[in-house]
């Protein structure tokens, strides 16, 4: 017998992924560099399905079912070049490549387009979930030909999350598509676990809470629309206590946050698309600022306003203004990740469906959410939505929210508590709904020292004004 599909790189990822694949029926072919990997595989998880295990990339290709699939799971980078190579030289016109790694989407471009000059489909395909949810059914972002799909997308849909039955994978689109869409969703995993620590961080030096009373507060919260893993995981984080100290474990943890580099990539795509996902960018700068030790230790003593914890009134609303707070900025950030999503499918003509893109996030991915409901529903309802805080019942919830939003923030800004996902949320809000920017002041700097030009509100074409005569006459441009 045959395998319908391999998979080469059995690392947690690839290991995981092929268990899944077996329990779920699949006869798989199992392929890594050192075959160490491969023989621990099949004794320790051999009873699960049907496994082949190759000794060499030649047996695992011959182990395949014709168009044979192989999905490929190892470094990101150069690794994944070199294999993808390898397989290149021993796979027929109409077999399929699978690169489930966190791959850049310009070199899954770059890699569709050379493998596709050769006959072979190559699909890169975004997988969320770490390695419990390749094993027990992580959310898939395809990208690829169409074509590759019918043969590939069934298997996928297979092991895939389900939420009300529904599979939480797709086709997303042609070539980088998939992995263009696992970026921005690992951007906004930025944005949300930015906004949730910062409500952490006000709940703890507006109110004075301990994190075990604060791990309370969001398990409440993870009962009504923030409902999501990522409050639910944060409950528990703030609720732990350290064994070795009887401290919370919150406060053992040195504050300087890591990253591995995909909030990095979408903000620079976004500045490359000019998509302002200012959540995003401020999430990763946050992140920056907090391994930035020196910087931080050269200005620890900089002056800040004295720090009276909220009392009365003011505090017993405080803990649900919060709660609005998050939530609205947590919309913006959805939306500028969802307008990024838009503008990539528009500049590489993927057409993307964002409906169908919140529909799988919903299972499987580290930002699932209830939430993510509504935003399919807001896109399936009106596809071209401009943005997420146009449509119904988000517009009606993040306006309800708006005077907690602001009074919230300018208790952070009183007593220094840092909030730059709420602040530029809340800026972002602002300036889309202003009436007038100042970048009308912008554009005139921009005329006076470079002659750049500007519009008018008043009539057609292009105007620069002779600044540096006293008469200051103004002409077309
Ligand atoms: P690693 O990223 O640690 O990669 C280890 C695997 O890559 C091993 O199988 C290793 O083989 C193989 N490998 C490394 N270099 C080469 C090479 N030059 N030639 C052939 N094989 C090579 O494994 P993970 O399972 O953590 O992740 C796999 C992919 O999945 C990565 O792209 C990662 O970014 C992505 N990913 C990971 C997630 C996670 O939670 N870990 C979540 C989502 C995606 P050997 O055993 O011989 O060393």
């Amino acid at each position: 017998k045959k395998a319908s599909i391999g998979v080469t790189g059995l690392a947690v990822m690839g290991r995981n992924l092929a268990r899944n694949l077996a329990r779920h029926g699949h006869t798989v072919a199992l392929h890594n560099r050192s075959e160490q990997r491969t023989r621990e595989l099949v004794e320790q998880f051999g009873s699960e399905g049907e496994f082949i295990p190759a000794h060499s990339a030649r047996e695992f290709v011959d182990a395949l079912e014709r168009p044979r699939q192989v999905v490929v799971m190892v470094k990101a980078g150069a690794p994944t070049d070199a294999v993808i190579d390898e397989f290149a030289e021993l796979l027929e016109p109409g077999d399929v490549i699978v690169d489930a790694g966190n791959a850049h989407f310009a070199d899954t471009r770059r890699r569709e387009a050379a493998l596709r000059e050769r006959g072979l489909h190559f699909v890169g395909t975004g997988v969320s979930g770490g390695e419990e949810g390749a094993l027990h059914g992580p959310s898939i972002m395809p990208g690829g030909s169409k074509e590759s799909y019918e043969s590939l997308g069934p298997l996928l849909e297979d092991i895939a999350a389900k939420v009300d039955g529904t599979p939480c994978c797709a086709h997303i689109g042609p070539d980088g598509a998939g992995h263009f869409v696992k970026m921005v969703h690992n951007g906004i995993e930025y944005a949300d676990m930015q906004l949730i620590a910062e409500s952490f961080d006000l709940l703890r030096g507006a109110l004075g809470y301990e994190p075990a009373q604060i791990a309370e507060i969001f398990r409440t919260w993870n009962t009504g629309r923030l409902d999501s893993y990522l409050i639910e995981i944060t409950a528990e984080v703030l609720a732990h206590t350290d064994a070795a100290t009887g401290k919370p474990f919150v406060d053992v943890v040195l504050d300087q946050a890591e990253q591995k580099g995909t909030g990095r990539w979408t903000v620079q795509i976004g500045l490359d698309l000019g998509i302002p996902i200012t959540g995003i960018a401020e999430a990763t700068f946050a992140r920056s600022l907090s391994g930035h030790a020196n910087l931080r230790a050269a200005t620890k003593g900089l002056a800040g306003p004295s720090r009276t914890p909220l009392s009365g009134s003011d505090a017993e609303r405080f803990a649900d203004d919060v709660e609005q707070a998050l939530y609205a900025s947590k919309v913006v950030a959805y939306a500028q990740g969802f307008n990024q999503i838009q503008a990539g499918s528009a500049e590489y003509g993927w057409n993307v469906d964002l409906g169908s893109v919140a529909s799988l996030w919903r299972g499987g991915c580290i930002i699932r959410a209830k939430f993510l409901d509504d935003i399919r529903a807001a896109f399936e309802a009106e596809p071209g939505l401009p943005t997420l805080l146009t449509s119904g019942d988000f517009r009606k919830a993040v306006e309800d929210a708006q005077d907690a939003w602001r009074s919230v923030v300018s208790t952070a800004v009183c007593l220094g508590i840092p909030t730059p996902g709420f602040s530029t949320a809340l800026a972002y809000y602002d300036g889309l709904r202003a009436d007038r920017l100042p970048a009308a002041l912008v554009q005139g700097q921009r005329d006076y020292f470079g002659a750049h030009t500007y519009r008018r509100v008043d009539r057609e074409g292009s105007f620069h004004t002779e600044w540096a005569t006293g008469a200051r006459p103004e002409r077309p441009a």
